[in-house]
């Protein structure tokens, strides 16, 4: 499967703001958004100071969005395809899609410090989903569903690292998570009080409407 494999805070700061993209080191001083918050490269801060028309509005937001949970334009235009005609407001459905992917899930969960090391660790087979080993990041978790991850010793100690790391960071109300069986169940599907980042998904509805 295609990636991104450039380096990523240079997404944030095309973005001029934190992705969250690199795990732990997001929350320190080290973040370069905190003292160079401009578009990377020669023009990079002319081009942040331009007054953005509608259309780049919409743009940056669908940027913004794919680059946060990691998925490449032709996955965001299928999942926006689905959302369209799945029954609800198209914007909140796309965002539920993105946010019951399982590599997001993973890192929800603080097993993944970064959604790039979830899914990884999805990759790896370590998770399961009602019992069954699943390997595939963007697989779409549902209500009830129980997730357990499932490693060998060394693996299993550093996803506990990981859980330590991100001790800080709250599981969000649709998951249910035992952190010592290393266990979690879906309780209900996510709305998008649950994401704590602003998101405008109107605009990206607005973007693929055209
Ligand atoms: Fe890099 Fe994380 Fe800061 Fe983004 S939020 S610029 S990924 S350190």
């Amino acid at each position: 499967m295609a990636r991104y494999t450039d380096a990523v805070c240079r997404l944030c700061r095309r973005e001029q703001e934190k992705l969250f993209l690199k795990g732990t080191k997001c929350n320190t001083e080290k973040c370069p958004i905190t003292k160079r918050n401009y578009a990377p490269g020669q023009h990079g801060q002319a081009k942040s100071r331009m007054k953005l028309s509608n259309y780049g509005l919409q743009l940056r937001e669908k940027q913004k969005v794919k680059r946060m949970y990691g998925v490449l334009e032709r996955q965001f235009r299928r999942y926006f395809k689905i959302a369209s005609k799945t029954k609800g407001v198209t914007g909140k459905v796309l965002l539920q899609i993105l946010e019951r992917r399982l590599d997001n899930v993973i890192f929800r969960l603080g097993v993944g410090i970064s959604r790039a090391q979830a899914r990884q660790i999805v990759r790896h087979n370590f998770v399961y989903v009602n019992t069954k080993g699943v390997n595939i990041p963007s697989f779409q978790v549902n209500k009830d569903d129980v997730i357990e991850l499932k490693a060998k010793e060394k693996a299993q100690q550093k996803i506990r690292d990981n859980l330590d790391l991100a001790k800080d960071r709250d599981v969000p109300a649709w998951l249910e998570f035992d952190a010592g069986a290393l266990k979690a169940k879906v309780v209900r599907l996510p709305e998008k009080e649950d994401i704590q980042q602003p998101i405008q998904e109107q605009l990206i509805v607005e973007l693929y409407s055209k």
